[in-house]
């Protein structure tokens, strides 16, 4: 029997978009994937150069946005362990979790770019197998990465960003069909983003 296949998509997901949605289900299609599971990251200890909203407010719009895609999951792995995340810390934990399946990481290229800074990153690659995503034409620069441990998928809708969905919000300009619309109304609701009054 061959292993189960489960793809691990990481990110701040301040907010989820349609960017990382496209991603993953092009990702699950082409690897074959059973499941993606969606795993937002801890809330940072130090103050970095932006506040992130709260791990709770970014877990659950998360969960809002992979509702209805049955290959979709969250994991609160990363929420529930104090701390910054570290991915191999991610990638261990849902190991531990699926010890059956082989990991399939999903990320941007340009985040894979960084990948020899992470904590014990010659670890990652023992633990999954890494899939840049790219907006088309993207080439990458990985010549210091072990080979094959790397797969390279073009997808569509590369220009959505968490930042622009920010800063939109903040202007009082639209977001709807940038994220799923239960993710414009959760911000609404929420009054994530606007600039306080
Ligand atoms: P920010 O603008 O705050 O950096 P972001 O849009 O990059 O947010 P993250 O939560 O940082 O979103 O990203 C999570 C993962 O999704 C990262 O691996 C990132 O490279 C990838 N990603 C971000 N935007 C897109 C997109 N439009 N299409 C595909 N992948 C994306
Ligand atoms: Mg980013």
């Amino acid at each position: 029997m061959t292993n189960r296949r489960i793809g691990v998509m990481g990110g701040t997901f301040d907010p989820v978009h349609h960017g990382h949605l496209v991603a993953a289900s092009e990702v699950q299609a082409r690897f074959d994937l059973e499941e993606v599971v969606f795993v937002p990251t801890g809330q940072p200890w130090q103050k970095s150069e932006r506040e992130v909203s709260a791990a709770e407010d970014r877990y659950l719009m998360t969960v809002i946005a992979t509702a209805s895609n049955p290959r979709f999951s969250v994991s609160r792995v990363d929420v529930d362990r104090d701390g910054p995340t570290y991915t191999v810390d991610t990638l261990t934990d849902l190991k531990a979790l699926h010890p059956d399946a082989d990991l399939f990481f999903i990320t941007g290229a340009d985040a894979l770019e960084q990948i020899l800074s992470w904590r014990r990153a010659e670890r990652v690659f023992d633990l999954a197998h890494f899939i840049g995503v790219t907006r088309p034409g993207y080439e990458l620069n990985g010549a210091h990465l072990p080979p094959g441990a790397v797969s390279l998928v073009e997808v569509p809708a590369m220009a959505i960003s968490s930042t622009a969905v920010r800063a939109r919000t903040a202007a009082g300009l639209p977001i709807w069909y940038l994220v799923p619309d239960g993710v414009v109304q959760y911000i609404s609701k929420r009054r994530l983003y606007s600039v306080p009054d």
